[in-house]
């Protein structure tokens, strides 16, 4: 079994140890290495595990993945073959472990001010590549927090991050551990692992943590939604928070610059911008609109059709709501027939008094459907042409 050098220390990025089994890995051109010991951390609880490399005279191997098996051995994927017996001196990449418990650290004091504050009780922690999240059962089956409660969570977990208390973890004995407030079961019963960040959270947990709570840096809740009756909180704690605070204070400065305006009056900037816009594009529409039932009246033909004018117009792609409103307006007069090809979108129409089923006649020319004095699809404009001419033949 795999000695867990991180147990006792987290910030420990450099160690000895021997290759004590090698095996063929599962992805062609790796392989699996077990040591007698290890500070590299193999996923588990919702925590990834670490990179990073062991160097031996004469090479080095990268360390792509790590992970426990029941046995309790720790296998570390390589990029190529270290003979059993070598000794090995491990370095593991500290960035990215900082940021896996500076995320895990924030997870546990989170879950502690949920179940203090809220009584929520909290089940599994996922770690993500951008966020990192945990469901959350609430009393009365809630699936939402109100703004005022995540604020009060992000001010009690950052103000106990500030307090910078001292973070513990130790194997008590059966007698201490029947003694100890956890927050919650042990999944496991032997060899149970105890994490206590200050007085604000006590649970079992196998995972690396700060020594200190000042060490999270801060946390900022990102959302919580509803998942499968619980509340899903997303979350981003130390170097995370910093670097997403600096992309939104970016984007959020262009935003300012865009609109003229301080970030403080965006939100108003931008409705303003919004409404000022929507009024735009009405009097452009009403306009459009006008433009597009003159065309239909230059376009009219009454032919053969018995006293019904018939305009068949193709134009180019324009505004649907113009198109809408113009159609309308068109066959709101009594003995109207319309096809037209806006781009590549059909209407089809016709006044009230014309027996003619306009949906059938998309249906023959192009793709679509609708009512019989109203019918849209899809289709080349030279289907207003052959529709044409079919109305011509029919109704003679
Ligand atoms: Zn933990």
């Amino acid at each position: 079994m795999t000695e867990r050098l991180y147990y006792d220390d987290a910030y420990l990025w450099e160690f000895d140890a021997k290759i004590t089994r090698i095996r063929a890995g599962k992805q062609k051109g790796t392989w699996e290495a077990a040591l007698n010991r290890s500070a590299f951390y193999p996923t588990s609880g919702g925590q990834p595990f670490d990179t990073g490399k062991l160097c031996f005279p004469g090479g080095e191997a990268a360390v792509t993945g790590v992970e426990a098996d029941r046995e309790g051995e720790v296998w570390h994927t390589l990029d190529r073959e270290i003979p059993e017996g070598t000794e090995v001196r491990g370095f593991i990449d500290g960035k990215r472990r900082t940021d896996h418990m500076e995320q895990h650290g924030g997870e546990h004091m989170l879950a502690g001010a949920v179940w203090e504050k809220l009584r929520g009780t909290t089940i599994g922690l996922h770690l993500g590549q951008e966020d990192s999240t945990i469901d959350v059962t609430l009393p009365g089956e809630r699936t939402h927090l109100t703004e005022d409660e995540i604020f009060m969570l992000e001010d009690t977990v950052n103000e106990r991050i500030r307090m910078d208390a001292p973070i513990r973890c130790w194997f008590p004995s059966a007698e201490e551990l029947a003694s100890l407030p956890l927050r919650k079961e042990p999944a496991v019963k032997e060899h149970v692992r105890v994490v206590a960040m200050g007085d604000f959270e006590m649970v079992a947990c196998g995972g690396t943590h700060p020594s200190s709570t000042g060490r999270i840096g801060m946390l900022k809740i990102l959302s919580v939604i509803p998942a499968k009756g619980k509340a899903r909180i997303s979350f981003v704690c130390g170097g995370r928070a910093a670097a997403l605070f600096r992309k939104y204070m970016r984007c959020a400065d262009k935003a300012g610059a865009a609109l003229s305006c301080p970030v403080e009056k965006l939100s108003r900037a931008a409705s303003d911008l919004k409404s000022r816009l929507a009024e735009a594009e009405r009097k452009a529409n009403r306009l459009a609109s006008r433009e597009l039932t003159e065309q239909f009246r230059k376009a009219e033909s009454a032919g053969d059709l018995k006293g019904i004018t018939l305009a068949a117009v193709t134009v180019e792609d324009m505004d649907p709501r113009a198109v809408s409103a113009a159609v309308s307006d068109y066959i709101a007069e009594k003995g109207k027939l319309l096809l037209l090809a806006a781009g590549e979108r059909l209407t089809f129409a016709r006044s009230e008094d014309v027996p003619v089923d306009m949906a059938e006649l998309i249906r023959r020319v192009g793709r679509g459907g609708g009512r019989p004095e109203l019918a849209s699809g899809a289709g080349i404009p030279e289907c207003v042409n052959v529709a044409r001419k079919i109305l011509i033949t029919e109704m003679k």
